[in-house]
């Protein structure tokens, strides 16, 4: 076998990134934790900067954790770790959103580093990171000293060029065309 063939019986933890403009990063990150539950693997979804919308996967992660795993101990969990979106553009970083940040992030950190989980997925740490409000370094030092076989998953738009040079695998969305430029707002079901 050469260096470049791909080795089937290899197993490891990969840093995934789903970043760019386009629609499908949330999306696509809870399709993949999706296929791990499936795979009878643990996974931990944790949302940062979100909160005050009623997302679908909410609910349908709470049940798929508990049918696959038990009410006590579900295989699959999902939690919003911050209050909804933050006001960027000029208006000053609220404080209360910096410390909801720095919890969620602290409690990420803690999540990757226990091996309790197969997969952790960062929902939208990207822009709390583009927002300043959370410090790539940081995330990089823990991501380098993850356990060997836990999956970690980082989505949002403009994700910083440090975690995309570690990352394994790196996709950018490209935004063909969206709804939301014909006037149509968010859809249940499709954008929550
Ligand atoms: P999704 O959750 O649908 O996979 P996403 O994670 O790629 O979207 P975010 O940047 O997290 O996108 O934005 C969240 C919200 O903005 C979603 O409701 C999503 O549908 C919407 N959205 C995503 N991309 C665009 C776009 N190019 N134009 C307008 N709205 C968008
Ligand atoms: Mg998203």
């Amino acid at each position: 076998m050469t260096d470049s063939t791909p080795s089937s019986s290899a197993r490891r933890g990969l840093i995934v990134i789903n970043t760019g403009p386009g629609k499908g990063k949330t999306t696509a990150a809870l399709g993949t934790a999706i296929r791990a539950a499936g795979n009878g693997m643990r996974v931990l979804i944790l949302q940062f900067l979100k909160g005050s919308w009623h997302y679908g996967e909410l609910d349908a992660i709470q049940a798929l954790g508990t049918a696959l795993g038990s009410a006590e101990d579900p295989s699959i969990v999902i939690r919003q770790l911050g209050r909804g979106f933050v006001k960027v553009g000029g208006a000053e970083t609220d404080p209360e959103d910096l410390r909801m940040v720095e919890e969620a992030w602290e409690e990420s950190a803690k999540a990757i580093l226990s091996g309790e989980w197969d997969l952790v997925v960062l929902d939208e740490i990207n822009y709390a990171i583009g927002y300043k409000m959370l410090d790539a370094a940081k995330v990089a030092e823990v991501l380098a000293r993850k356990p060997e076989m836990t999956h970690v998953i980082l989505t949002g738009r403009n994700a910083h060029p440090t975690l995309v040079e570690m990352a394994d695998t790196v996709t950018e969305m490209r935004e063909v065309k969206h709804a939301y430029q014909k006037g149509i707002l968010a859809q249940r079901g499709i954008e929550y």
